[in-house]
C-alpha cells in the first residue's frame, strides 16, 4: 500500500471523527497553538481546556505574557504540574518579544532555539498554525506509529526515535498538513489508546502490524526499569497565632521552582536550629503529620511534615524576600507547590483549623 495512502485514510477518518472544536482550533495563531501544545505535554485535553481558557483571558497575546510577573504565570498554571513548562513559556514570550518583534519564528530551527520548544512542538506549531508540512512525534503519535510498524524498543532510545522520525516524515500528506497533524494526535488520544485500542474502528487496521499480530498493547516498548533514589526531608508547617502558615518561595530552578512551599530541612535538628536562630524559639513542640511522598523523574521524595504552633506572635515576623505568612483559602500571589496542595487535600481538618 502506498505510503501517502496512510495519510489519505487518516484524513478521511479525521473529517468524520476528529476533534474540530477545541478552543485553540479557533483562531489558531502561533501564540495560541504554542500555549496549547505546551499545556498538552503530559496532560489530557479535558484537563487543559479550562486552563487554556483562563490563560488566554489573562494573557491574550504574547506581549501581555512577556510583560506579566512570573508569579502571575505560575498562578495560572497551578495544578497543571511540570512547572518548568510555565517558566519556559514566560521566558520564551520575553525572547520572542525582545528578539523577534513579538512574531514567532517560522522555521523549525529557529523555534527549536526557544526554551521549552523541541522538534515535535516546533513541528506542531508550524503545522497547526501555518499549515507547514512537518512531522510531529508526541506520545500519541509514537503509540500509533510503533503499533502500525510493530516497532520494538523504547521510543526514548535515540535509535528508536530516529526510526520513528523517519516513519513520521514518510507518512506526511502533500496538503492539509494542519488537519493531518491534528488527526494523528486525535487518533492516538481517542482510537489507538494505551490500554484499549479500538482497532475495528481504525482507518489503519488493514496494514497495522501490531493489530495483525494481535498485540497492540505491547507497543510502544517500556522504558527499561531503574530504581529511583529515595530522599527524605522535613517539611515545617509553622503556624502563627493568627492561624497563618509560613511559606517559602523555592528557588527558580529545581523541583517546584518559583512556587510557594513549606520550609524544608534535612532533619529535625536543622529545623530546630533554624527556629531558634530565625524566630528565637527554644521550646519547640512539633506534631508529626501524615507523611507525603512525591515521585519525580529522577528521585522519590518522602516528606515528613512537622507542625509547630507559636504560642505567642513571633517576635521576628518574616515576610518579603521569599517568605510569606499565608492564610489558607486566601488569594496568593504565585502558585503553591504540590506538597502544600497535597497537604491541604489530605488533611481537610488541618485546613479547617487554620481557616
Ligand atoms: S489498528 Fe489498532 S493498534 Fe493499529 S493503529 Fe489502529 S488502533 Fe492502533
Amino acid at each position: 500500500m502506498a505510503e501517502n495512502d496512510f495519510a489519505t485514510r487518516v484524513l478521511a477518518w479525521f473529517d468524520q471523527h476528529g476533534r474540530q472544536d477545541l478552543p485553540w482550533q479557533h483562531n489558531p495563531t502561533p501564540y495560541r497553538v504554542w500555549v496549547s501544545e505546551i499545556m498538552l505535554q503530559q496532560t489530557q485535553v479535558g484537563t487543559v481546556i479550562p486552563y487554556f481558557q483562563r490563560f488566554m483571558q489573562r494573557f491574550p497575546d504574547i506581549q501581555t505574557l512577556a510583560d506579566a510577573p512570573l508569579d502571575d504565570v505560575l498562578q495560572h498554571w497551578e495544578g497543571l504540574g511540570y512547572y518548568s513548562r510555565a517558566r519556559n513559556l514566560h521566558r520564551t514570550a520575553q525572547i520572542v518579544c525582545s528578539q523577534h518583534a513579538g512574531e514567532f519564528p517560522s522555521t523549525i530551527d529557529a523555534l527549536e532555539t526557544l526554551p521549552g520548544i523541541g522538534r515535535s512542538t516546533a513541528g506542531a506549531i508550524l503545522s497547526l498554525s501555518l499549515g507547514q508540512a512537518h512531522p510531529i512525534l508526541d506520545g500519541n503519535v509514537k503509540r500509533v506509529l510503533t503499533r502500525h510498524h510493530a516497532l520494538d524498543g523504547w521510543p526514548g532510545e535515540p535509535r528508536i526515535q530516529k526510526i520513528l522520525w523517519q516513519y513520521a516524515g514518510q507518512h506526511l500528506p502533500t496538503q492539509r498538513n494542519a488537519a493531518y497533524t491534528q488527526a494523528m494526535m486525535d487518533m492516538g488520544a481517542t482510537l489507538c489508546t494505551r490500554s484499549k485500542p479500538a482497532c475495528l474502528l481504525c482507518p489503519l487496521q488493514t496494514d497495522c502490524a501490531a493489530h495483525q499480530q494481535g498485540n497492540p498493547q505491547d507497543y510502544p516498548g517500556k522504558r527499561p526499569k531503574k530504581d529511583l533514589p529515595e530522599k527524605t526531608a522535613i517539611a515545617l508547617l509553622l503556624r502563627n497565632t493568627c492561624g497563618e502558615i509560613l511559606l517559602q518561595k523555592r528557588p527558580p530552578t529545581g523541583i517546584w521552582g518559583g512556587l510557594w512551599s513549606f520550609p524544608e530541612f534535612a532533619d529535625e535538628a536543622g529545623m530546630a536550629a533554624w527556629l531558634q536562630q530565625a524566630h528565637g524559639q527554644t521550646h519547640i513542640i512539633a506534631r508529626q503529620l501524615p507523611a507525603l511522598t512525591h515521585t519525580f523523574s529522577h528521585y522519590r521524595l518522602h516528606l515528613q511534615p512537622l507542625q509547630v504552633d507559636f504560642g505567642t506572635q513571633p517576635a521576628r515576623i518574616m515576610e518579603g524576600d521569599g517568605w510569606l505568612w499565608y492564610k489558607a483559602g486566601t488569594k496568593l500571589n504565585g502558585g503553591l507547590s504540590a506538597a502544600v496542595r497535597q497537604y491541604f487535600r489530605n488533611t481537610p481538618q488541618a485546613l479547617k483549623e487554620i481557616t
